[in-house]
């Protein structure tokens, strides 16, 4: 059929071989397109901006991928990285008093944040939770964070308004995605930005038993308060997957620093002689938890790789 002339468009859904753009421009702008994609572009992603030409019915052809200035991607089961969203410009790494932050997911997260180039935030969640048994403990795990150069935030989803707007301050004109372990308060944090009808759009068509709308990947929501948040199950897995030593390596930024320092090339950098990270540690410029975290995500990726195993 007739196609309109070329136009610019946010991927906002991604359905197998359909993806629903917004009109970011013209008489549509705003409105929602199921598109098809041109053949000879890769794989496109929520977040994707794209040229598009409209159709009859509220459908297009994408006929071309626009940069990206960032991408989230994860391996699939044969380690092959796939992209999962794109153009975030951070990643919000929630956290909470409650379920305590468990020994080194923390870096866990981190490490994979810092391999995407992605710049990753702490929102420390639930603060209504802090007491005076906890505080000192949380206040000494977020004060290393800090020093080490990420922002770190508090809030409480539960009393938004009780922290003078850090969650929509944090979103505000950017795009977002929120990851951390099960029970931080993500949901509860993505509910009060999001209006129940957006959220409940995938479900309701689910009930229809249309299917057409389901999707378990990526979606872009804009936000109230301005600002754009993408989510999906598989991003609030973000991080819990197999990552290399090269990678853990990198993800520490403090370590990654010093490595190449050792004075053997081979170093493995458990105690053995001119270790640049012992140093760094005496000298102060490592703290010996996030070391002690680094050997830790080391061992378990390697026993991980012995067993060849995939980690949940
Ligand atoms: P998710 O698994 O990260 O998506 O976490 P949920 O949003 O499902 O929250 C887990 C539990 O923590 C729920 O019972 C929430 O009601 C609770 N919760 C979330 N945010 C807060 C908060 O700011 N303060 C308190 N006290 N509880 C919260
Ligand atoms: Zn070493």
């Amino acid at each position: 059929g007739e196609l309109g002339s070329e136009q610019s468009g946010l991927v906002i859904a991604h359905y197998g071989q359909q993806l629903d753009v917004e009109a970011l421009e013209g008489q549509h702008q705003g409105k929602l397109f199921r598109c098809f994609v041109r053949a000879n572009i890769d794989s496109l992603v929520t977040g994707d901006r794209v040229t598009w030409c409209e159709g009859a019915d509220n459908t297009g052809v994408i006929v071309a991928r626009q940069e990206r200035h960032s991408l989230l991607q994860r391996p699939d089961n044969f380690g092959q990285l796939k992209p999962v969203a794109a153009n975030i410009d951070h990643i919000v790494l929630v956290i909470a008093p409650e379920p305590e932050p468990h020994d080194n997911l923390i870096d866990r997260y981190l490490v994979a944040a810092e391999n995407t180039g992605i710049p990753a935030v702490l929102l420390l969640n639930k603060a209504d939770l802090l007491t005076d048994r906890n505080r000192d403990h949380i206040d000494a795990l977020l004060d290393r964070y800090r020093h080490l150069g990420y922002e770190v935030l508090e809030a409480s989803a539960h009393h938004p308004d009780a922290h003078g707007g850090v969650i929509t301050g944090l979103v505000k004109d950017r795009t977002s995605v929120f990851v951390g372990q099960s029970g931080v308060g993500k949901s509860s944090i993505i509910q009060t930005l999001v209006p129940d009808r957006e959220l409940k759009v995938g479900a309701l068509s689910e009930s229809t038993g249309k299917g057409t709308h389901t999707t378990t990947t990526a979606r872009l929501f804009h936000l109230d308060c301005g600002g754009d948040l993408i989510d999906s199950p598989g991003i609030r897995e973000f991080g819990l997957w197999h990552m290399t030593p090269a990678e853990i390596e990198f993800g520490f930024r403090e370590i990654r620093e010093v490595i190449g320092h050792c004075r053997f090339r081979d170093c493995r950098h458990q105690g053995e002689p001119g270790c640049a990270l012992d140093e760094a540690v005496a000298e102060g410029r490592i703290t010996p938890e996030r070391l002690h975290s680094f050997r830790r995500i080391l061992q378990a990726m390697e026993e991980q790789q012995a067993r060849g195993l995939k980690l949940s």
